[in-house]
């Protein structure tokens, strides 16, 4: 079996894998992204509402409230300079009866302490001048809150990886690994299986990170986590909707709400909903619809009946379990695990698209 010497690997291209590979190359590591699939961003990285995130949900000083907060500002200058397509549309968290009005005041209060800028509460005339459909008695206005051609993005990031000499090796799973005096040992399951040490190694695997660590010997069991998976679903439209702006109700249990998102090109899509599952398949339950367009009606109550088409589904890599509080991203070095130059990536779940600039340099701030 073929035998390689890297200085830095990284395990998954999807947006994560991608952004850290490519800070890392930029500060003249020698990186190689070793991804199980054939491409980049098959996995969560293209199953997801391309939202960029202002930050508003979050708990104060939490990984995801600074992460996305700094990752938005990051995001916007780099899709601007890079000519990556986005648009900063705004969104709408609505409250469609008078107890959902004092959960706008919680969830403002939150965005506020993360920094979140140009956060207001609009009553009903604001509201019906910017969106006539729309069935609310007020809403909460974020400016900040865009949407992003996420596939462009990846492609981008990958270039600048790939400029500075960062290499992408694709079908090549890795299996398993052993800590090692001079590192960490890899096997990898190509067409052709190569064994590979590093003495740096960022675990971004996505759905399997939690699972990958496992496989390795030597990693010590009590530092890995329990892990749930919890399926969006996605309902598309066809038809227009009369609608600008993004528009989210009050968040449920493990999600944000069935909220409508528009991509791009316009389409609408309504998602993700919350179904918390034992295994990843991504098909999507046409049944699911009816729920679809109760959630939807509350705040679009003309939604044409029988329009809602079956699209897609993500599945959110998930730390805490139904009915216990949302965890933080995970982000454990060899100061949590004792394992010298691993950095684990685990329960990066939304917002890790829009935080994914900031996440890549906090962990090239830990590889060491
Ligand atoms: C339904 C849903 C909606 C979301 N909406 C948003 C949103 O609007 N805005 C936002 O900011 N975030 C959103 N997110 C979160 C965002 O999509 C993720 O945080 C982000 O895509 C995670 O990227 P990643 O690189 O960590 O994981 P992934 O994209 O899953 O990439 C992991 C990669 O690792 C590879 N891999 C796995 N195991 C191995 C192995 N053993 N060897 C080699 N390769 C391996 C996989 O093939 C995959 O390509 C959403 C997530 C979901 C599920």
């Amino acid at each position: 079996m073929e035998h390689f010497q890297v200085d830095c690997v990284v395990i998954g291209a999807g947006v994560v894998g991608i952004a850290v590979a490519r800070q890392l190359a930029l500060i003249g590591h020698s990186v190689w992204v070793l991804e199980a699939a054939g491409e980049i961003g098959s996995g969560t990285s293209s199953r997801n509402s391309e939202v960029i995130h202002a930050g508003i949900y979050y708990p104060k000083g939490s990984l995801k409230a600074r992460l996305c907060v700094e990752g938005r500002r990051k995001l916007y200058d780099y899709c601007e300079q890079k000519k990556v397509p986005y648009k900063r549309c705004g969104k709408l968290i609505v409250a469609t009866n008078t107890q959902q009005i004092n959960e706008l005041e919680k969830i403002i209060e939150k965005g506020l302490a993360n920094g979140v800028e140009g956060l207001e509460i609009i009553e009903q005339p604001q509201l019906l001048a910017l969106e006539p459909e729309l069935n609310a008695l007020a809403a909460i206005w974020s400016p900040n809150t865009g949407i992003i051609d996420s596939h462009q993005l990846m492609v981008q990031l990958q270039a600048d990886a790939e400029a500075s000499g960062a290499q992408f090796v694709f079908n090549s799973p890795v299996v398993s690994g052993s800590v090692i005096d001079a590192g960490i040992e890899l096997i990898v399951g190509h067409t052709q299986p190569f064994k590979l040490t590093t003495s740096r190694l960022i675990n971004s695997a996505g759905l399997h990170a939690v699972e990958l660590l496992r496989n390795i010997k030597g990693f010590p069991e009590e530092h890995i986590p329990q892990f749930f998976m919890a399926k969006g679903n996605y309902f598309s439209l066809s038809g227009k909707v009369p609608f600008n702006h993004l528009i989210y109700p009050v968040p449920e249990q493990g999600g944000l709400g069935v909220h409508l998102t528009l991509d791009i090109a316009g389409q609408a899509r309504f998602g993700p909903d919350v179904e918390w599952v034992m295994e990843q398949n991504f098909r999507v339950d046409a049944s699911r619809s009816k729920g679809f367009e109760e959630a939807i009606q509350r705040y679009w109550p003309t939604l044409p009946k029988g329009q809602l088409q079956t699209a897609y589904a993500g599945i959110r890599p998930k730390l805490s379990g139904p009915n216990e509080a949302a965890a933080d991203f995970l982000i454990q070095d060899q100061t949590v695990h004792g394992v010298k130059g691993l950095v684990n990536l685990m329960g990066i779940e939304s917002p890790g698209l829009t935080a994914c600039l900031a996440i890549a340099e906090k962990v090239a701030g830990q590889v060491r």
